[in-house]
Order: structure tokens, then C-alpha cells, then sequence
């Protein structure tokens, strides 16, 4: 995306532009598979939220047919009750002060709306460059009880960050907050990998030379050698691979990162034949129980994407984290949890397909800068969230900032 977002400025520019990916189709992390039986699974729970500022500046929303989620979430609470919080981030007084909620203390439910009052008008840029502490800190320093972190921005934001530890900066807490109450999340209606095909759709033909691994980048950007052995000359280039690749191609030439580290998570598939529990509702579901492996569960064909054969339906099972199981165990660990959770006809479920993504997210920890240095000469440049913060706004962000400095 940080490749494709900076192709795509320069471009627009003028420019010519040349886009050597390893991969065999674009989007790097952003891809859709599309299985024998009709199915199109994205690789990894991923969305859209729609307010993210680079994103609304690069994409044809109307084009892309989005597909929202309804805002709020349907959760599991650790003594295996569930409760359903219509617009959290939106409306938080209305969500969590219903007699009904089981979630949090009055006191909690202040504190949430006051939240929403400090980020309503703030720049995103300004909550993003405040100095940071990790969220559970943040969350604890701000006054929530145990309860409400546990229960709600646990499994809400663990989801987000893939760390149900919360250990990631409050600095990018306080900015998918702003996005998630500013905007909706959303996918398009045939899978994530839209969102790069929309932007390599826009560049000239030849553009993009895919199944095009780079070996090595010398003389300070201006030689390319692909591992074919042919070699490119280039006015400049810019690395936009993800961060251990980048490490690799810019060696000793890489000024120093604070880690390199990221975060796995694992999707596993399953089929449905007839509706999906939640009956079109399209809500995510979270689960708050304590040592479970089924962490979020959607069922992406209920916003009417097109995503499943018509007369089945898909569910999408992220587990976060490290959880040293085989693809059969982890299989069959979910699918007892999924009955406990939604009933019997979860044995039905068939198992489609499982993601085990190792390098899911980079890792984003207090105190670190929310961005790194893009410019490492004249003719050479990086990009990608690695160097700013684990999101598709700075990936796409990323790329801007370098098409404006080669522009200028
Ligand atoms: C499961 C999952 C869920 C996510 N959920 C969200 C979400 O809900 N919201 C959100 O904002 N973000 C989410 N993200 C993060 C988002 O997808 C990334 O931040 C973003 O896609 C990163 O883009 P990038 O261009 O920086 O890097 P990448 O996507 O890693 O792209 C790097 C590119 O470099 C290419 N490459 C690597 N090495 C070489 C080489 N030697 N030669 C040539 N090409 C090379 C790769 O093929 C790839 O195309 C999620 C990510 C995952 C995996």
C-alpha cells in the first residue's frame, strides 16, 4: 500500500514510475483469495476505517462498494453471557448507560463520554504526536475499572493492535479511537484486496512488474539488482517492502530502528450452509473469556459482500498472538469454543482455510516516534508502517510524504 500510495502521487504528478513487487498480485499484506468453490477469503481479518485521512485522499470510496460494519459490537463476557453494545465509540453514553449493560461501573461510562469529547475535534496528526504510555496504562491512569478494560477495551483494541496485552502506545489508542467514533468500519464488498487493485488500476499499463523479487539496491539508490540478475538504473528509489525486507535490501545503509518486531495473528475459515447466527445483523463478535483461542468472529457475507457462494455463509475466527498449536488443534480448539458460543450448528461449520500471518502487524510500543526517517539520501527512501505506526494510514501516509519530497 505504502509503495502503491507513493507510485500513485507521483503519477498523478507526472512522473514516471516503475514498481518491482516479489509478490504475484499487489496489496503486499492487503489480499483476497479466491477459492475453487467460490469463496473469496482475505488473508487475515482486516478493515477499512473509513475517516482515515490518507485513505479518504487515495480511494474511490463509491467504487470500492463498501460494506460496513454496524457500528458496536456483540461481546462475550468471562462468566459466558453475552451483551451488545450498539455505537460504543459514537454514542457511548447511550451504549453503556442502558440499565441492561452488564459493562462497567457509572463511572466508566463517564469517562467514556468524555473521552469522545477531548478527540471530537482534535487533528488526528496532533493525537498521533503526542508523547506516549501503553494503553493499559493510559487506560488505568484515565480512571476505568478493571471491568471495562477486561471486558470492552480488551478485546475491542487487542483486536486493533493484535495485543490483548495493550501494551501498544497510547498515542495510536487515542487516534483508532478518533477513527472508529469519525467514521465506520468497512470492507469492500469483494474483499480487502480492492483497495490496492483500485490503485494500481489507476497507473499506465507495464507500471507494476509483479513476481519481481529485488536482491539488492546500491550506489545509494540508483542501481536496482532483481534476483534474476538484471540489473535496473533509476533516478531514485524507494523501498517500500515490509521492515525486515527493507533491512535486508538497505543493510548497514539503514539508520537503526527502535525494533523490528511484529505481531502474528492467525484467521481460520469456516463455511456455513444457510444464515449465519447473527441473521444480517453484521456485528462483530468479541469475546472477553479469559484463556479462549476465538478472540473476534465475523460473518462477513451478512453486510452483502460478495464473499460466499449464494446459499452459504462465512465465518472469520482471528486468533492473536502466539498459541504454539497445529492448524488441526487450533481447529479444533475454535470449534468447540464456537459451539459453546453460537450453538450446535457450529459442528456443521466446514473449515475452509486457515491464515497464519507472522508478520501481521510491527510492533508499536510507548515512546517510540510516530515516525521514523523516510529521506536516507537524496536518492534514497523508505516506506511502509514500520516506519510510523501499524496502520493502513501510515502506510499510505508513508508513501504521500516520500512522492512530495522526490517532487520537490
Ligand atoms: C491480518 C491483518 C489485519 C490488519 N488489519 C488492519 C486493519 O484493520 N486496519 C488497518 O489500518 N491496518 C490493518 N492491517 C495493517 C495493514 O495491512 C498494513 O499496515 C499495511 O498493509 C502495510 O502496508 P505496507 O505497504 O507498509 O507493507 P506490506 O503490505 O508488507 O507491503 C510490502 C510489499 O513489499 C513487497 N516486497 C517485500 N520484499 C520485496 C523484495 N525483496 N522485492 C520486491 N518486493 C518486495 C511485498 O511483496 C509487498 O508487496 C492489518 C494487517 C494484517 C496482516
Amino acid at each position: 500500500m505504502a509503495g502503491l500510495a507513493c507510485a500513485t502521487w507521483l503519477h498523478r504528478a507526472g512522473r514516471p514510475v516503475l514498481v518491482l513487487d516479489a509478490s504475484d498480485a499487489v496489496g503486499g499484506r492487503v489480499r483476497t483469495d479466491i477459492t475453487p468453490d467460490g469463496f473469496r477469503l482475505d488473508r487475515g481479518f482486516q478493515i477499512l476505517l473509513t475517516n482515515y485521512p490518507e485513505a479518504r485522499r487515495m480511494f474511490d470510496y463509491g467504487a470500492l462498494k463498501l460494506k460496513s460494519f454496524r457500528s458496536g459490537a456483540v461481546i462475550q463476557l468471562p462468566d459466558g453471557q453475552e451483551t451488545t453494545l450498539e455505537n460504543p465509540l459514537h454514542a457511548p453514553l447511550m451504549a453503556f448507560a442502558a440499565l441492561a449493560s452488564p459493562i462497567g461501573t457509572v463511572k466508566d461510562k463517564l469517562l467514556l463520554g468524555k473521552l469522545v469529547a477531548q478527540l471530537a475535534g482534535r487533528p488526528p496528526e496532533q493525537l498521533l504526536a503526542q508523547p506516549s504510555i501503553s494503553t493499559l496504562e493510559f487506560l488505568r491512569q484515565y480512571g476505568w475499572s478493571e471491568q471495562i478494560i477486561d471486558c470492552f477495551f480488551r478485546p475491542f483494541f487487542g483486536g486493533v493492535y493484535l495485543d490483548r496485552e495493550l501494551s501498544t502506545a497510547s498515542n495510536f489508542f487515542e487516534f483508532v479511537f478518533q477513527q472508529f467514533m469519525q467514521g465506520s468500519a468497512a470492507v469492500p464488498t469483494l474483499g480487502i484486496q480492492q483497495l490496492p487493485e483500485q490503485l494500481a488500476g489507476r497507473l499506465p499499463a507495464g507500471t507494476i512488474r509483479l513476481n519481481t523479487p529485488v536482491a539488492a539496491v546500491t550506489e545509494g539508490g540508483r542501481r536496482v539488482h532483481l534476483a534474476d540478475g538484471e540489473t535496473l538504473a533509476a533516478a531514485a528509489v524507494v523501498v517500500a517492502t515490509d521492515g525486515p525486507a527493507a533491512a535486508r535490501l538497505l543493510g548497514a545503509g539503514m539508520p537503526a530502528l527502535p525494533t523490528l518486531a511484529a505481531r502474528p495473528t492467525t484467521c481460520t475459515y469456516f463455511a456455513t450452509v444457510g444464515p449465519a447466527p447473527s441473521h444480517g445483523r453484521n456485528i462483530l463478535h468479541l469475546n472477553a473469556l479469559p484463556g479462549a483461542l476465538a478472540h473476534n468472529v465475523s460473518f462477513p457475507a451478512e453486510s452483502g459482500a460478495t464473499v460466499a457462494p449464494a446459499g452459504q455463509g462465512l465465518v472469520s475466527v482471528s486468533t492473536h498472538g502466539e498459541h504454539g498449536l497445529s492448524e488441526e488443534e487450533l481447529t479444533a480448539r475454535l470449534r468447540t469454543e464456537l459451539v459453546a458460543w453460537f450453538g450446535p450448528m457450529a459442528h456443521m461449520w466446514r473449515h475452509l482455510r486457515t491464515y497464519r500471518i507472522e508478520q501481521a502487524l510491527p510492533v508499536y510500543a510507548p515512546g517510540q516516534p510516530v515516525q521514523q526517517e523516510l529521506r536516507l539520501s537524496d536518492t534514497l527512501f523508505r516506506c511502509g508502517d514500520w516506519v510510523s505506526y501499524p496502520s493502513l494510514n501510515a502506510a499510505l501516509g508513508t508513501g504521500r510524504q516520500v512522492a512530495e519530497m522526490l517532487l520537490a
